[in-house]
């Protein structure tokens, strides 16, 4: 597991130089590990290395293993897709989520998140690239959407995410992540107060943090090839 660790590490540097190349500072970037398909002790060996927030994108496989890493003190994200029938389990169990494109699942989030617990912190899913069949609110629909569930009392809206498709090089990845950028920007622009950009991954965080983003998930980069696919 020491692999892991020597991991973390890599990918926190390649943070670090993307943000001085792009003239940001080095903590204006979070590190989501995303540690789906993976097991309890692989999530242990980046807890020991210093990582705290964990993403997950099936939420079954997440509430079983936050049983078994009960005694640690992890962040859960939620960034996989979420159904009707898999709102609850999420409200119960996750501090954040990224997913959320329909304000139907936001108002069941809010509805079942438990009294004991601070609000569910959410992130808004963008289609920013415009892939039809893909999960995401369009462009147009962010502000209203987010203005709906940025009146939701059980929930704190934090900012967007997006996942574009895989681009051809930095620049492409570039373009696609400022138009995110650029969302973002006018959202607050229209009074929101959004803190998160939720953009990048093993393949496409320098782009995403040349670009503005506040948060990479990373998975591979950290824990190796899957050998089940995720969901997205
Ligand atoms: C799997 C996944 C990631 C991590 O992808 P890697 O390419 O393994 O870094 C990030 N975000 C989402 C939504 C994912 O499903």
């Amino acid at each position: 597991m020491t692999m892991i660790a020597d991991n973390l590490h890599a990918v926190r540097s390649r943070i670090a130089q993307a943000c001085t190349a792009a003239g940001r500072s080095a903590d204006a970037v979070q590190l989501l590990a995303v540690s789906k398909t993976f097991g309890p002790e692989a999530v242990q060996a980046a807890f020991d290395a210093g990582q705290r927030a964990f993403g997950e994108n099936y939420i079954q496989e997440a509430v079983e293993k936050m049983a078994a890493l009960e005694h640690l003190a992890v962040e859960w994200h939620c960034i996989g897709p979420i159904q009707s029938n898999k709102t609850r389990l999420v409200a119960e169990h996750f501090q954040w989520v990224h997913t959320v494109d329909r304000l139907k699942i936001a108002q069941r989030l809010s509805e079942q998140r438990p009294a004991h617990l601070p609000p569910l912190q959410v992130c808004i899913q963008v289609n920013v690239d415009g892939g039809p069949t893909k999960s995401g609110v369009v462009p147009d629909e962010a502000l209203a959407l987010a203005q709906a569930v940025g009146a939701l009392p059980r929930l704190q809206l934090r900012g967007l995410m997006c996942i574009p498709e895989p681009a051809p090089d930095f620049v492409a990845a570039s373009a696609v992540f400022a138009r995110a950028r650029g969302l973002f920007n006018a959202l607050n622009t229209a009074g929101l107060a959004l803190d998160t950009l939720s953009m990048g991954m093993s393949a496409d965080l320098d782009a995403a943090v040349a670009s503005g983003s506040t948060l990479v998930r990373v998975g591979t980069a950290i824990f190796g090839g899957r050998s089940y696919p995720a969901a997205t």
